[in-house]
């Protein structure tokens, strides 16, 4: 074979290995008709369409978030499309023992669980890091810790039912960017730490998997609402990033990616830091001279 034959040998190898890393993993719906979710941060954005989405599939949802007001519409419209049962749990993720509660309560409700799907975030600002240490420990609780303390107390129910952890995370928990790093720290930790429970749950023989979902820009208001005036792409709809994390927790996969420029951004994160970092760095609006107010407009 010359050396042309194997280079296309080797190019189609890893196109063929890329599109299959990315393909969307299928599922079977019925799997997850009857399921016992829990569903964190489910009153609005991607996880109020996660909600959505199960409950049409069948599911019985606990859902939570702060605002009880909110929940309970969701979950009322959760049962309109179809939810088995959908109880709402209200709930501040800064306080290790309500994240716990949380936990027990849906446990105790839905006799089990089978998926343990941690979506939430708390509000954090966007632009310069202005040096609030305080911040960013508040929302590595939020963001962060609560993740783990709640895997900790499902972990033992999830291993009886051969359950699944799904986490909710970003390209900015892979890439360094600006103007988000309370947020992004959060994001890092999450992928650190739950990266390594896998590897410990593989080794301990266990039946639960964890699902990593790495995230792109997706259509939330609140997302809407910083990046306005700093960047400007293409976010994708809330309702498709809820349905491929679903079908990503279903088909039990260790990592998915959505959009697909995420998985690619990853592959070739390291390729060529000089050029990556000059990139980043231009496709934000950043002008010293102007205050935060005027960037947002407000
Ligand atoms: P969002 O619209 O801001 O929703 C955040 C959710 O968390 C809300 O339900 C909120 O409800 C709840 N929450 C906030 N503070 C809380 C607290 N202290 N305790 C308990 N719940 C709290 O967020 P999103 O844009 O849908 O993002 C969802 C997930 O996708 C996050 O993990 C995010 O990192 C990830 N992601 C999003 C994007 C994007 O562009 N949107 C990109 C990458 C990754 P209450 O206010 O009622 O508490």
């Amino acid at each position: 074979m010359n050396f042309y034959a194997k280079l296309l040998l080797l190019g189609s190898t890893c196109v063929a290995f890329i599109a299959f890393r990315w393909s969307a993993p299928s599922f079977n719906k019925e799997s997850l008709k009857g399921s016992r979710v829990l569903v964190t941060g489910a009153s609005t954005g991607i996880g109020e369409q996660l909600a959505y989405h199960y409950a049409r599939l069948g599911a019985q949802l606990v859902i939570t978030a702060r605002r009880a007001n909110v929940l309970e519409q969701v979950a009322s419209k959760c049962l309109e499309l179809g939810a088995q049962r959908a109880l709402f749990a209200p709930a501040d993720m800064a306080s290790p023992s309500e994240a716990e509660k949380v936990v027990q309560y849906a446990i105790e409700q839905l006799g089990g669980l089978d998926y343990l799907v941690l979506n939430h975030i708390g509000p954090s600002p966007y632009g310069m890091w202005d040096g609030d240490v305080e911040h960013t420990r508040w929302l590595l609780e939020v963001n962060f810790l609560s993740y783990a303390q709640m895997t900790q107390k499902a972990l033992p129910t999830l291993e009886k039912s051969n359950g699944s952890i799904v986490v909710v995370s970003s390209l900015l928990g892979k890439i360094c960017g600006p103007f988000a790093l309370p947020y992004a720290a959060t994001k890092f930790a999450l992928n650190g730490f739950f990266g390594g429970l896998q590897h410990e749950l593989a080794m301990q023989k266990s039946k639960v998997s964890i699902t990593i979902c790495i995230l792109g820009l997706i259509d939330t208001d609140s997302a809407m609402e910083k990046i306005k005036g700093y960047i400007n792409m293409t976010a994708y709809p809330s309702h498709e990033a809820a349905w491929h994390i679903i079908e990503a927790g279903a088909s039990r996969r260790p990592e998915t990616f959505y959009p697909w420029y995420t998985f690619y951004a990853c592959i070739f994160r390291d390729w060529f830091p000089y050029a990556r970092d000059q990139a980043i760095q231009k496709s934000y609006t950043y002008n010293p001279q102007v205050t935060k107010e005027q960037v947002s407009g407000r």
